[in-house]
């Protein structure tokens, strides 16, 4: 019988989506550069159900029923473009090619593009959940062509996460698009996890909690509003002990964070899309200072402090909760808000509700929080912003006070909080009536004749700052 799937590249992510696919009852023909990582997959996993051995990539192409259904799970970048120029040859028209690695959504623009021409699908998918969400059910986020998702949606919806019956799997848009929402999830991760340390930083250096009492806090936290993947193994990290010394296992760690790069590439998009994501790019920023540790060491000793003693109110606990609340919330809104922009640029037709309700399993931001944000963009008018979704509105206006004290608690005890108070900013930002971008508007006309418009009138105008100052109806030429 014919494999309904061919997946090549068998290491970790590999092999654990090939399982999941024979487990849902798929043929999978497999295929992996060095043949070990085949036969090793084969001799553990086998018996789980129906796999094709395959040596080459002719081999793989040649067991595969018709439109064949190629997935490559290797290293990302050049690997993937010499997997797809060996492929490309074995295959026929209308044949679909996956990429289901973190690649950057632009390569996969440009793949897409190229074996367009040549008449086959090209689909680059999101995948979420790691190691143990590719074998028992991770969060899918699959671009390409339409007509290709028809032939190999229902296969991905089938080993995808399932929330409420649901799959964690929806076609999401053309081209680079699922690659494209998967790096905005990680950007929302890197300050999901940012705001959690913060928040961790806060009680422990400000409040004197350890982390074994917090752990306990978090699980109770992992209960009510704030309640997520990532919150939950907050309280199992805390609660670790150190086998070898006895300390708390966060005492033990080297505290310098490090990254893959997803994180950046969402602020570098952002910066291209000026899409203000700066909860997101405090998070990448706060991995980069968290490594350079010959500077932070030497400046352990060099830099005054001057912090102010701080009575810390009584409610301290709860108003970090709160503040990480609504933290968290202003990093979904901005992770959002980008894929807005991103949309409007690329031509993507991206629902937001469908894109919060697949977040919602699987994958490591899974948060009930997700059903609340499916519900307001499926609600009949979108918000322009998350955070103007009355839901939302309301939760964080219940939440401002306690978080406007923590921000200013840790800026008096000198606790860095980069993400509390970005998004803090950021939301007062957002409501403010006027913003000093009038003067910034100003100081660019003086220096530069970049123009500027006026609020009582339709235009663009320049003042004759070296001449008598009058002004003039102007060519906007920014
Ligand atoms: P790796 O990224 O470690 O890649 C190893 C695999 O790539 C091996 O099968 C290797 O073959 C193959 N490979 C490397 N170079 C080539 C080449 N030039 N030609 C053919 N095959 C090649 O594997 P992972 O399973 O960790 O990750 C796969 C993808 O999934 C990556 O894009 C990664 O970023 C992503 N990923 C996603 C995660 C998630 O949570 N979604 C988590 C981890 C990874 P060989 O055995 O012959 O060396």
């Amino acid at each position: 019988m014919p494999a309904q799937i061919g997946v090549t590249g068998l290491a970790v992510m590999g092999a654990n989506l090939a399982r999941n696919f024979a487990r849902n009852g798929y043929t999978v023909a497999l295929h992996n550069r060095s043949v070990e990582k085949t036969d090793a997959l084969l001799a553990a996993h086998g018996g789980e159900g129906d796999f094709v051995r395959t040596e080459t990539l002719a081999e793989l192409v040649d067991a595969l029923e018709v439109p064949r259904r190629v997935l490559i799970m290797v290293k990302a970048g050049t690997p993937v473009d010499s997997v797809i120029e060996q492929l490309v040859p074995l295959l026929e028209e209308g044949d679909i090619v996956i990429d289901a690695g973190n690649s950057h959504y632009e390569d996969t623009r440009r793949r897409e593009a190229a074996l367009a021409e040549k008449g086959l699908h090209f689909v680059g998918i999101g995948v979420s959940g790691g190691e143990e969400g590719a074998l028992l059910g991770p969060s899918i986020m699959p671009g390409g062509s339409r007509e290709s998702y028809d032939a190999l949606g229902p296969l991905l919806e089938k080993i995808s996460a399932k929330v409420d019956g649901e799959p964690c799997c929806a076609w999401i848009g053309t081209d680079g698009a699922g690659h494209f929402v998967k790096m905005v999830h990680n950007g929302i991760e890197y300050a999901d996890m940012q705001v959690i340390g913060e928040a961790y930083d806060l009680l422990r250096s400000g409040a004197g909690i350890g982390p074994a009492e917090q752990a306990g806090i978090f699980e109770e936290w992992n209960k009510g509003e704030l309640a997520s993947f990532l919150i939950e193994i907050t309280a199992e990290v805390l609660a670790h002990v150190d086998a070898k010394t006895g300390a708390p296992f966060v005492d033990v760690i080297v505290d310098s964070a490090g990254q893959k790069g997803t994180g950046r590439w969402t602020v570098v998009s952002a910066l291209e899309l000026g899409s203000p994501v700066s909860a997101i790019a405090e998070s990448v920023f706060a991995r980069g200072l968290s490594s350079q540790r010959d500077q932070r060491s030497r400046a352990q000793g060099a830099l005054a402090g001057g912090e102010a003693e701080v009575q810390l109110p009584v409610e301290f606990v709860e108003d970090v909760r709160q503040a990480l609340y609504a933290s968290k919330l202003v990093s979904y809104a901005q992770g959002l808000d980008m894929l807005t922009s991103a949309a409007a640029e690329y031509g993507w037709d991206l629902k937001l509700d469908e894109i919060a309700s697949l977040w919602r399993g699987g994958c490591i931001i899974r948060a009930e929080l997700l059903k609340e944000i499916t519900g307001a963009y499926a609600a009949g008018e979108r918000p322009a912003n998350l955070l103007l979704a009355p839901a939302f509105r309301d939760a964080i206006a219940a939440a401002l006070p306690a978080w406007r004290r923590v921000v200013s608690t840790a800026v008096q005890l000198g606790i860095p909080v980069p993400v509390f108070s970005a998004s803090l900013a950021y939301y007062d930002g957002l409501r403010r009536d006027r913003l000093p971008a009038a003067l910034t508007q100003g100081l660019r006309d003086l220096f530069g004749a970049h123009t500027y418009g006026r609020v009582d009138a339709e235009g663009t105008f320049h003042t004759l700052w070296s001449g008598d100052k009058s002004e003039v109806a102007a060519v906007d030429t920014h």
